[in-house]
């Protein structure tokens, strides 16, 4: 596709996108001003969750830590606390090591460079391009899967946009439109778009769309077939079985690993692969715990990203607090105890 054609296509977008933002932009909790912070925070919360469940999350962790200070010196559980439940800890992780890095190094001040921003654990180009174009108006492109889907239907642009190069290639083609003086406006029009608009699947809201005279797909009704999306790889699957071990009013959890996945959280006890009743009874031993009574729970499933656990569960009333283990009341797991969905699934299981 030339590129000078695609410019020109898409400079005539500008205009009709803005005037349409202005009037139907949503009110949402991180637009009610442009702090670095706060659209650093729910960029990042976005990622991989729905807006509707993020809302919150975010006024909860506002209003808990509203500075990048009080993130940085927040401790570990309460930080875990305030993200339990919305999946990809390494995100909340990251937000932490990052503020440490603005107090140590910006002095507490929030970068308003793209390159300073980009260089932030846990910040890749989208979330960098979005602090900068929002909170320091520079034209920076945000470029995630509503932008994309948007401008791959606008220029029936076919490539493989899980590729670097090809995402690349549209920030730097948007780059060259962002209209000086609105760059943050720009960004959230886009990306709003994408979002209630110009949605995934067969059915975009074509008429309602302000770009639709300048859209190919739209006049090809090809909206369908664009974003090209290439055959996904089948999840990685992992049997496990998990021990729900009660003594009296006691639970038994343990921390995870800090490396790796959902590392440094909490988990219910448990093993790799799916233990029968024998292997169970040896597990337990092996973990210096003496079982009573033993009950087999209904199997889940959880579903990550890229692996899938399909878990056995037993329920086993305890004769010891094994040494092996944390052992917490229901009231501290509630409370204090930042246990992962996966986990969470056999809450409804215990026997208190
Ligand atoms: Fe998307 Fe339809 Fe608008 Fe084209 S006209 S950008 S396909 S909503």
């Amino acid at each position: 596709m030339p590129e000078s054609k695609s410019i020109a296509q898409l400079c005539k977008i500008v205009k009709p996108l803005l005037s349409w933002y202005r009037k139907n932009a949503r009110r949402l909790p991180w637009r009610e001003n442009t702090d670095p912070y706060r659209v650093w925070v729910s960029e990042i919360m976005l990622q991989q969750t729905r807006v509707a469940a993020v809302i919150p999350y975010f006024l909860r962790f506002m209003e808990q830590l509203p500075s990048v200070e009080a993130l940085a010196n927040a401790p570990w559980d309460q930080l875990m606390k305030l993200w339990e439940g919305l999946g990809y800890y390494s995100r909340a992780r990251n937000l932490q090591k990052a503020a440490r890095v603005i107090c140590e190094k910006y002095g507490g001040i929030f970068p308003d460079r793209y390159e300073e921003i980009l260089s932030l654990p846990g910040v890749g180009p989208y979330t960098a391009g979005a602090v900068a174009s929002i909170s320091f108006e520079q034209p920076t492109p945000a470029v995630d899967g509503n932008v994309l889907r948007v401008i791959s239907r606008l220029l029936e642009w076919d490539a493989d946009f899980s590729r670097g190069a090809e995402k690349k290639q549209v920030a730097h083609l948007l780059a060259e439109i962002y209209p000086e003086g609105q760059c943050g406006a720009f960004t959230q029009a886009l990306m709003e778009l994408g979002a209630v608009v110009c949605t995934p699947g067969t059915a975009p809201r074509c008429t309602a769309c302000p770009l639709q005279e300048h859209c190919c797909a739209c006049a090809h009704k090809t909206q369908a077939s664009f974003p090209v999306i290439p055959p996904k790889k089948p999840r990685k699957r992992e049997d496990k079985t998990i021990f729900l071990l009660h003594c009296g009013d006691r639970i038994a959890v343990r921390q995870r690993d800090a490396a790796g996945l959902l590392g440094g959280l909490w988990e219910f006890p448990n093993a790799e692969g799916h233990l029968d009743a024998d292997a169970a009874e040896a597990w337990l031993w092996g973990h210096e715990t003496k079982a009573g009574k033993i009950t087999k729970i209904a199997p889940k499933k959880h579903i990550f990203t890229h692996i899938e656990w399909h878990m056995d569960c037993y329920l086993v009333l305890c004769e010891n607090t094994s040494p092996a283990f944390t052992w917490v009341t229901k009231g501290e797991l509630e409370e204090k105890i930042s246990l992962p969905t996966a986990f969470q699934k056999f809450s409804g299981e215990l026997a208190l």
